[in-house]
Formats: C-alpha cells, structure tokens, sequence
C-alpha cells in the first residue's frame, strides 16, 4: 500500500478528463459508436476505474488484448461487450470467452474452424488484415471467406475489423489503401458491425468511422494528431517527491557515468522516482520537470529510484526536501515527456510503475 505521505511520487488520474474526452471522440464520431481499448490495465491508468468512467460516458464496447484481461474486467463490468484482441490459440482460451461471455477476435481460418466447433451462437469478431502484417487474416484468407460463405455460416458475428498502420500521419497514402481494402469486407456478414479506427483514425474523417471505433490513447490525453495541437484533456499529472537538495560550490558531476558537470556554484535536487517508475531511462539529460511555473532541466543518468534537477534557478522556498515536481503535467503533457525520451505516450502510460501513489479525481 502507499500513502501521499510515505510515497515519493503521486499519479493523479482525472477521471473527468477521461469522461470528457470519451465524449469528444464520440460527438466526432457522430452516429458511429465509440468502444474503449483498456489492455494494459487501461494503458497503466487502472482499468477498474477507468471502465467505470468510460461506462458512464456512454462505453459499450471495451477491447483488451488477452483472455485474463479479460476475465479480470468482467468483474466490474457484469454486462459490457468485452472483446478479446489476441485471438483464441487454445481451448482453455475459448473455454475462458464461453465461461465469461468475452468475444474473441478470430484472427485466422483456423481460429473460426475451431470458434465454429465450440460455441458458433456464441458471438465473435473477425479481424481481417489490411496492411499490419501482425495479427488478423491474410489477403488470401480474406478471400476464401468472402467467396465461401459456408465458412462462416452459422458464425454469429458481432463485429468485422481491421487496423490502420499509421492513422497517426493523416497524409500517409496508406491509409487511404487500407479503407480501400476494408470497404468491401465490412458487409460480409448480415448484421455485423464494421471497426477500422483507432483514436487517431477517427480524425481521418467519416469515411474510417463505419460502425464502431476503437479508442484508446487518446481518452487518455496523448495526442491523436501529431503535429497539430492537442484536442484531447490531460488525464494524468505525475509528481516526484524531492528528497534532499544540495548546495554546490565547486564544480563536480551529478550521478551515475558522471554524465553532468555541475560548473557554477548552485543547486541541485534529487528527487524520489526512476525508471522503476517508469521515468525512462533515455530521458538522462534531456528531461524537464516543473516547480510550479518554473521548468527545471534534469541533470545526470536517469537511475532506478531517483532523478536530479537543477534548481538553481528556483526560489529557495519553492525547491526544498518535501516539495513535488511536475514529471507530467500542465507543462509538460505526456507528449512532450514522451518525445523527450524518444517515445510515444502509449510507453510512458503503460511503464508508470506499481510505487506511485494513484490518487482518482472525479469520476462521479
Ligand atoms: C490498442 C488498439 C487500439 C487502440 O489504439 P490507439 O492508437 O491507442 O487508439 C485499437 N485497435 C486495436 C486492434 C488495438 O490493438
């Protein structure tokens, strides 16, 4: 257990803003739905309060990628749609879904044969690939499907989806050849539902939206359209703890493979998080936090359980052992931090780490 007092680092997790930005994508979505991506613990945020939010702001539908993530959610969720993204490779899988009434995505040929054998009234998604080369059936299967109705009869199926690869470049011709290869497989099967975007797809205009859309970092503040100003409210702030500042007077390096030389007499604070934090470790020398208004310029090697900022700069009453620094937050949002470390906001939302004191705001 940690406590705001015990714990160096508080997450505070706004689930207003998740709330808020539920219903965003969903007016912009207009009659098309909105289903939820919550795999990874809904992106390190905590998925037991996260889907509850979510289902409040109007969620149905809610995508994880495996079968325990799954069984794990049908506790909070007794009712909701939840669909399984990683497909069925064994019985004990399939067994799982009919005992919980989870969907299963049916990525291939040989995953329908063996959904059609268990429980075929039981419904199941179909994921055809159009351009990942990951999961999802091949052209060449896709085919088969379409001109062999008998493979699938009987299949009640809920929903039919594909994945765009770079729905966050908006004027990559891919995307374009994807929709292309989707339209004429979302009416293969009378009554099912058509899915092909994700957050960012969903700004790719209606044409992506068909039936269902599958959001996920964007409910959770990253940015679905990269290079353009961010639509989406903050969700997390993430705050370090200083534990100790030291006063320097002749020059001296800070940290492990003494990477920073402290030139001028001034301070520096050391603050209780690392990358057990998931504080990346790439963010050595090139990260920033916030004291208040002021930005503070980390200095040295990201360690396991600290980081050092210079707070030289910083009013001696604001930079004292006890005071929080903005590692997330208003200025710096978790895209900035992201590309700071040479990553996106889906790897610093999903590495935040089990040590950081999660306070939940809102969510009434
Ligand atoms: C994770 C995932 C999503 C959500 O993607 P975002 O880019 O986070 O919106 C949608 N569909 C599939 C198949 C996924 O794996």
């Amino acid at each position: 257990m940690t406590s705001p007092e015990t714990s160096t680092a508080i997450l505070t997790i706004d689930l207003d803003a998740l709330g808020a930005n539920y219903r965003l994508l969903d007016d912009k979505l207009g009659p098309a739905s909105l289903g939820a991506a919550v795999k990874a613990d809904a992106y390190g945020l905590g998925s037991d309060r996260a889907v509850q939010t979510l289902q409040q702001a109007g969620c149905e539908d809610f995508f994880v990628a495996v079968v325990d993530e799954g069984m794990a959610l049908r506790k909070t969720l007794p009712d909701a749609r939840i669909h399984i993204l990683g497909g069925v490779i064994s019985d004990d899988i399939r067994k799982a879904c009919i005992a919980q009434n989870l969907i299963p995505v049916l990525n291939s040929l040989a995953d329908i044969a063996a959904w059609k054998e268990a429980a075929p009234e039981r419904p199941c998604d179909i994921h055809m690939d159009t351009g990942m080369l990951r999961l999802g059936l091949p052209p060449d299967e896709t085919a088969l499907i379409a001109n062999n109705p008998g493979l699938t009869e009987g299949l009640a199926v809920d929903t039919v989806l594909s994945h765009l690869a770079v729905a966050d470049e908006a004027n990559n011709p891919k995307n374009a050849e994807q929709l292309a290869a989707f339209t004429p497989l979302a009416p293969l099967f009378k009554g099912a539902r058509a899915s092909l975007a994700n957050s960012s797809g969903i700004f790719l205009g209606p044409d992506y939206h068909f039936d269902l859309a599958r959001a996920g970092v964007a409910l959770y503040g990253g940015n679905p359209t990269p290079g353009e100003p961010n639509p989406m409210a903050q969700v997390i702030r993430l705050q370090g703890k200083i534990l100790q500042v030291r006063d320097v007077d002749t020059p001296q390096t800070v940290g492990y493979g003494a990477t920073h030389r402290v030139k001028k007499p001034g301070r520096v604070a050391t603050v209780g998080v690392g990358y057990a934090d998931g504080y990346l470790r790439s963010l050595s020398n090139t990260g920033c936090g916030y004291i208040g208004k002021d930005r503070v310029p980390l200095i040295g090697r990201v360690s396991m359980d600290l980081i050092t900022f210079d707070v030289t700069d910083v009013p001696v009453d604001a930079a004292h052992a006890g005071a929080l620094v903005d590692l997330v937050g208003p200025n710096n949002p978790v895209d900035d931090v992201a590309e700071s470390a040479g990553t996106i906001a889906y790897e610093i939302l999903t590495s935040l780490g089990p040590r950081l004191h999660r306070i939940y705001q809102g969510g009434h």
